[in-house]
């Protein structure tokens, strides 16, 4: 069996991985990342390439006031009471050097405009995914110190007698190749969205539901994990973001157009939720209504609202695409998808009603998103209708980890030589999500876990 050996062995070749790689390499550790397919990018580089940071000048320049405390204050709470906030903590604390961080890498930001799930001001930070990845994995080859292994698998992780974690197992072309870690091991394989067996076993209610993401997350950063004692958590609230057209093949980003004012029905015509909480937790609203799809319905105005830099709320490409269902009235609209149309007309007028008496609609409802943005009536033709249903993008449940980015077993204590960083992880999360937190999560602890490992 072929033999390497290096400073730190990096499990996973997406944002989380490549910012472990990185960091350790400046600060002079030789690192092994093996990627288990032919290309690095994970979910990472196929995601919406939202970032969630706070008090940073993108902000600024666009008058918004935010800061660390607010952005652990909104993590808290959309978590609801469930994440672990010494992780929210680090996020928090150490989130306004990543953004920099990455800036000095060469991965460019788009201006902050909206403010989105879970957000309590506009905070996405939005990039090219793809772009980051390759910036971060340029610099990473740069550093001369970094060698990156793509088809190459871990298999397992091997403990000294001791206890410690210092040995990996991995197959390569078919062959072993074992790998010493002098320092630690990262996990950073990302979440199980490609292996169903695992998704059911924690929430059976999304066996139908659409998931997306990096072909090589099946879970094994998990199972390897397992294997010595690892416990995980936050396994009940694994949720599909709201927003993907059922037939939409080409697009696999989630369509929001709750988020600038459109109200969600299902198929009885009937509004079931409050449409500003987050996508996840609307994910499971849409998941128990009939079928599992429902219509997001909109008026001119809000269609008009869109905005093409963003894909959540770029409405305009998928109006192009004839994603949309389009009427001249919403009588017209409800024969088209085939809802009762005197219950959705009732729905709407009701609904506008409500909105222009300054009162809540049914649910609760009192802003476009989470705190942001005023409602608005859905009152001027054309009419449009969204299919939408729930996507599983990320299983955002996982391993237990403190502070340091130390996973720890099912007693509570810290697995020695082994970190994790990234989807792999629980307790950031909680019961819901904050746009642009997987992201931002997998970069900020992914630099955390090499902080560490410099101190082993
Ligand atoms: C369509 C989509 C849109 C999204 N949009 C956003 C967004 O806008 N904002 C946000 O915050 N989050 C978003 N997410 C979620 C986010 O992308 C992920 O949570 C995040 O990228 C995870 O990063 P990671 O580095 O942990 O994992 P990944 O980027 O998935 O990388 C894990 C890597 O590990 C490799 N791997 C797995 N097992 C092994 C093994 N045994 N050996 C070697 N390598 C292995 C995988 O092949 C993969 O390349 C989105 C996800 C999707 C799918």
């Amino acid at each position: 069996m072929k033999t390497r050996e290096c400073d730190l062995v990096v499990i996973g070749g997406g944002l989380a991985g490549f910012a472990a790689a990185l960091e350790a390499a400046e600060a002079g550790l030789e690192v092994i990342l093996l990627e288990k397919t032919a290309q690095t990018g994970g979910s990472s580089a196929m995601s919406g390439g939202c970032l969630a940071f706070a008090g940073t000048d993108l902000q600024r320049e666009n008058g918004i006031e935010d800061s660390a405390e607010r952005l652990f204050a909104d993590l808290v709470e959309v978590g609801k009471g469930e994440c672990d906030e010494a992780l929210v903590r680090a996020y928090a604390d150490n989130q306004l050097a990543t953004y920099q961080w990455l800036r000095d890498k060469g991965v460019v930001f788009a201006p902050v405009i909206e403010a989105a799930s879970g957000q309590s001001v506009p905070r996405v930070h939005n990039v090219d995914p793809a772009d980051m990845i390759r910036q971060l994995e340029l610099a990473a080859k740069a550093s001369g110190r970094v060698e990156v292994l793509k088809q190459t698998r871990a298999r397992r992780l091997l403990r000294e007698s001791n206890g410690r974690v210092r040995r990996v197992l991995a197959e390569q072309g078919g062959e072993s190749l074992e790998l010493y870690a002098r320092k630690a091991v990262v996990l950073a394989a990302g979440g199980f969205v490609h292996d169903r067996a695992l998704v059911h076993r924690f929430v059976p209610q999304y066996d139908n539901a659409v998931f997306i993401g990096g072909e090589g997350n099946e879970g094994d950063g998990l199972r390897m994990a397992w294997a010595l004692g690892a416990d995980v958590r936050d396994t009940p609230y694994i949720k599909g973001t709201f927003g993907k057209h059922p037939m939409d093949e080409n697009n696999h980003h989630a369509c929001l157009a709750v988020y600038k004012g459109a109200i969600a029905v299902n198929q009885e015509g009937r509004r079931f939720v409050d449409e500003s909480l987050s996508y996840k937790l609307l994910g499971d609203a849409c998941m128990q209504q009939s079928y599992g799809v429902t219509y997001q319905i909109l008026d001119r105005d809000i269609m008009e609202s869109g905005d093409n830099r963003v894909r959540i709320l770029d409405f305009e490409r998928r109006l192009e695409e004839g994603l949309f269902v389009e009427a001249e009235s919403l009588e017209q609209l409800a024969r088209l998808i085939e809802v009762p149309e005197e219950v959705l007309l009732a729905e709407v007028a009701a609904y506008n009603q409500a909105v222009r008496d300054g009162q809540e609609p049914e649910f609760g409802r009192r802003h476009l998103v989470h705190q942001h943005g005023e409602l608005r009536p859905i009152e001027r033709g054309p009419f449009y209708a969204y299919p939408s249903t729930a996507a599983v993008f990320g299983t955002y449940c996982g391993l237990c980890i403190d502070a340091q980015m130390r996973v720890h077993d099912v007693f509570g204590a810290p697995i020695e030589g082994l970190l994790a960083a990234g989807e792999v992880v629980g307790g950031l999360h909680g019961a819901a999500y904050m746009t642009g937190s997987a992201l931002g999560k997998a970069a900020i602890f992914g630099r955390l876990a090499a902080a560490t490992a410099q101190g082993l």
